[in-house]
This record gives structure tokens, C-alpha cells and sequence, in this order.
């Protein structure tokens, strides 16, 4: 039995090397040539610390440059607002670590090359399912030496928000609306500027700051289609609140020439009502789209990945069986359900109560600053939410196969090395 996967985001990475480590014969694909693409973001919450940790690769995770954020902290007109301390969370971690994203999946995908039944095929772009016999028994996919199959026992689509292979399976999702977009773009960072990545917000505008050592990736907020008329008024329309909210960046917002230098990510919320077919299933975004707010999707995604490595690989290590039934599928889908359920409920809160006024209503700096991580019962909440999530998962399985000495590049399909750029 074998099983591949289509999307090396979060998701498909964690799945692929939770079943390889298990010796399912699994293959990855990723429809990029390096996992350097468009903000998605830089958060690792102790959730998926966690899991590192019961991977045995916390310690290299560690060893990558990285942020810690032990508290939740929002910067208004008027000063800084504690929103939660995440010290004193159950478990070893009590911080999110601030980590670019191709990091932790340059780290996971190499760790899963060291085991002999994980391939990797990168510049692979899946574009229809394989049927036969009212089930699904593997992908097509493209790559730069042509079309090509792969079959499989199950299929995963962990292809993200816009997922392929989802529509072709006839699956639809379910939208739940999005206040805001979000602008993304970098300025150069100095020495004597802030030290912590942080949330700034003031009367109609919200900055998000991650301090990327020489520079700070921001990322401007936006009311949902504001994009063409804020475009509209010419770059200082940009450059101008960001200059007020973050005065240090204020000499050295020329760097962002145009709106060529800025991306437009749009923001989605939704999920499936039903994340499979027989031999088929949706995780991770595919399955729900889930909002920056919290920053929480990265760590939804694979934790889904986890529960579905513990509740199939039994299942998918025994021989000679065809695809993987609903009812296997359908246990995935009600273990994870209720976690997007609750997730998905507390970002639209969010988005609706908090986001979507401080963008459209004019209001002053706060005329008293509470310290909410002093109010024990929020604070438990907020921690526990933001860093645990609704059910954790947990790595069930001890590797059956001792990894080989295989790497990265004797694995991936693709006829040249990958190699994984750095931004500067
Ligand atoms: C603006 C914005 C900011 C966000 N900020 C954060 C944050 O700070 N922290 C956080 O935790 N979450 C954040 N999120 C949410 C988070 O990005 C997602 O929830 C998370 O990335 C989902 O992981 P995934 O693996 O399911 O999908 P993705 O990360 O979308 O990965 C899908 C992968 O599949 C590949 N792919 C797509 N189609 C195909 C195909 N046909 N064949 C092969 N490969 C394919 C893609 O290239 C990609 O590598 C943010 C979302 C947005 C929109």
C-alpha cells in the first residue's frame, strides 16, 4: 500500500515524513522548485514545537535562526497592550518561534529523504485524480519532462486554499468571508530598531512586523477589495500610514518604489463539509482555509497531518489491498472537524469584532491600557488557544525503519539538485 501526496506546504510535508518514518512507501509532491514562495507564514506554536520534539528534531529546529515570542502583545497610538503570556503552558515550549517558513520545511523534507520510502518530486504539478471503480487510485501529474501517474492507495490533497485536486474530486468548500487582505512587502532593518516581531494597530491601519535580521518583512492589512483604490493613489498612499505606525522604518520606506515591490495576498476562510472520496482525502488549507488571525494555520495544518499519520498508516503498511475506504477516511475527518469547528469560529470573531472596525471606523488611542495577561482566566484561555489549540496531537508511532543515509537530493525527481535560496 502506498500513498502520495500532492502540496509540500506544511501539511503535505508532515504527512510525508510521518508515514516514511513508518515505512510507508510515500511520494511528495510539490509543484515549485524550492519551497521559497509567498508569505504564508513564519509561526511555529508550541503545538507544533511539540511535535518536533516527539520527531526527536526540536534541536535542529532550534539551532535555525529564529524569534521567540513568549506574549501576546498588540502596539496601539498609546503603548503596548499585554493580550497573553504564554509562559506556563503545559509542555516544554512556551513561546512561538518565529521561523521562515522554507526553514521548517527545508528541515522536514530532508528529514524525510533519510528514509529509503519517501520520495520527494519537486517541479511535479498535480492536475487530475486517477479512477477507477468509483474510487481514487492515484494522481497525474505534470513536470518539465512531461505528463506522468503515480497510483497510490490513498491520495492526499494538501495542495492549499486553491486545491486542484479537491475540484476534480467534486468537493467544494464551504465559504465563511474574510474582512481583509493583506499587503506584503520588506524594508531594511537597523540595528538599533526593535528587537521582537509585533503587531501595531492605530486608527484605521494594522502592521504585522517580523523582525528578519537585516530586514523587516511587514505585512499591511487591508479592507477586503481595497487593493485597487488604495493602488490607486500611488505608492505614499502605503508608505505614508506605515511611516506613522513604525517611525524607525520612516527614512527608509523609498525601498518600496511602487506597488510592483508589494504583494497582494488575498485572505479566505472556509472548510469542506466532507474532506474525502474512497482512496481520497483533503487536509490542511485544502480541507480549510484558515485566516492569518492568531497566525494559527500553519500549526492546524500539521497537526492534521499528524492525526491522519496515527489514525492510517496501520492501514496503509498492510499489503495487498486496494484504495483506502471512507470509513477509515471519514475517522480524519471527525477527529480534526471539531478543532477547525472552534478555530475557524474564534478567527471570524476576530476578524468581524476587532479587524474589520479597527479598518473602516476612526477611533482614538485607548484612553486606559489593560493589561489583559494579568486577568488569570482570559490569559489561560488566550495561551492555551493561540499555543496548544483544540486537541493536540501527538506522534503515535516509533519509527519502524532506521533512516538511511539518503538525502534531499538523491531523492527528488526532478533532474536538477534542488537547492533551497535564502532571501538576503
Ligand atoms: C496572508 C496570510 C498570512 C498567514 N499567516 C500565517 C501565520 O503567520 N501563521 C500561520 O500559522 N498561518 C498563517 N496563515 C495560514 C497558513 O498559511 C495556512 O493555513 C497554511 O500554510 C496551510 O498549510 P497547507 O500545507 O495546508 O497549505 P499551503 O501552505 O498552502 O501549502 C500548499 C503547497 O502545495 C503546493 N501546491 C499547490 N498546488 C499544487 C499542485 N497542484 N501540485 C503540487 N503542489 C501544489 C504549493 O506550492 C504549496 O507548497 C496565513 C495565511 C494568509 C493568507
Amino acid at each position: 500500500m502506498s500513498c502520495v501526496i500532492a502540496g509540500g506546504g506544511p501539511a503535505g510535508a508532515m504527512l510525508a515524513l510521518l508515514l516514511a518514518r513508518t515505512g510507508v512507501e510515500v511520494t511528495l509532491l510539490e509543484k515549485h522548485a524550492d519551497f521559497l514562495r509567498d508569505f504564508r507564514g513564519d509561526t511555529i506554536h508550541p503545538s507544533t514545537l511539540q511535535v518536533l520534539d516527539e520527531l526527536g528534531l526540536a534541536g535542529r529546529f532550534l539551532a535555525l535562526p529564529h524569534r521567540k515570542a513568549h506574549e501576546l502583545s498588540v502596539v496601539t497610538d498609546s503603548g503596548p497592550i499585554r493580550l497573553a503570556s504564554l509562559r506556563g503552558l503545559p509542555g516544554r515550549y512556551d513561546y512561538i518561534a518565529f521561523v521562515p517558513q522554507w526553514d521548517f520545511l527545508d528541515l522536514i523534507t530532508s528529514e524525510a529523504a533519510r528514509y529509503p520510502s519517501f520520495r520527494l518530486l519537486m517541479r511535479a504539478e498535480a492536475y487530475d485524480l486517477i479512477r477507477e471503480g468509483g474510487a481514487v487510485r492515484g494522481l497525474r501529474y505534470l513536470d518539465p519532462s512531461g505528463e506522468h501517474e503515480v497510483r497510490a492507495a490513498l491520495t492526499v490533497a494538501a495542495d492549499g486554499r486553491g486545491s486542484v485536486l479537491r475540484e476534480r474530486a467534486g468537493l467544494a468548500p464551504q465559504e465563511l468571508g474574510a474582512p481583509m487582505d493583506v499587503l506584503w512587502f520588506r524594508v531594511p532593518r537597523e540595528e538599533s530598531d526593535p528587537e521582537q516581531p509585533f503587531l501595531r494597530v492605530s486608527s484605521g491601519h494594522v502592521v504585522v512586523a517580523i523582525n528578519r535580521e537585516t530586514y523587516w518583512q511587514l505585512a499591511y492589512v487591508i479592507r477586503k477589495g481595497g487593493y485597487e483604490e488604495l493602488a490607486g493613489r500611488g505608492i505614499e498612499a502605503l508608505r505614508e500610514p506605515v511611516a506613522r505606525m513604525l517611525p524607525f522604518t520612516a527614512g527608509r520606506l523609498g525601498v518600496i518604489g511602487g506597488f510592483d515591490d508589494v504583494s497582494m495576498l488575498t485572505v479566505r476562510l472556509n472548510r469542506l463539509r466532507r474532506w474525502h472520496r474512497p482512496g481520497f482525502l483533503c487536509i490542511g488549507d485544502a480541507a480549510h482555509a484558515m485566516s492569518p488571525v492568531f497566525g494559527v494555520g500553519i500549526n492546524l495544518a500539521v497537526q492534521d497531518a499528524v492525526a491522519t499519520a496515527g489514525l492510517l498508516a496501520g492501514a496503509l503498511r498492510s499489503p495487498g489491498r486496494g484504495p483506502v475506504p471512507e470509513a477509515a477516511l471519514r475517522r480524519v475527518q471527525r477527529r480534526r472537524m471539531p478543532p477547525t469547528l472552534v478555530t475557524q469560529a474564534v478567527q471570524r470573531l476576530v476578524q468581524n469584532q476587532l479587524i474589520k472596525p479597527a479598518l473602516t471606523r476612526r477611533f482614538g488611542p485607548p484612553r486606559v491600557r489593560p493589561d489583559l495577561a494579568r486577568v488569570p482566566v482570559l490569559n489561560r484561555l488566550v495561551r492555551r488557544f493561540v499555543g496548544l489549540g483544540v486537541r493536540p496531537e501527538h506522534v503515535r508511532a516509533t519509527p519502524i525503519l532506521t533512516p538511511s543515509s539518503h538525502n534531499v537530493d538523491t531523492a527528488v525527481g526532478a533532474e536538477d539538485p534542488v537547492e533551497y535560496p535564502r532571501m538576503s
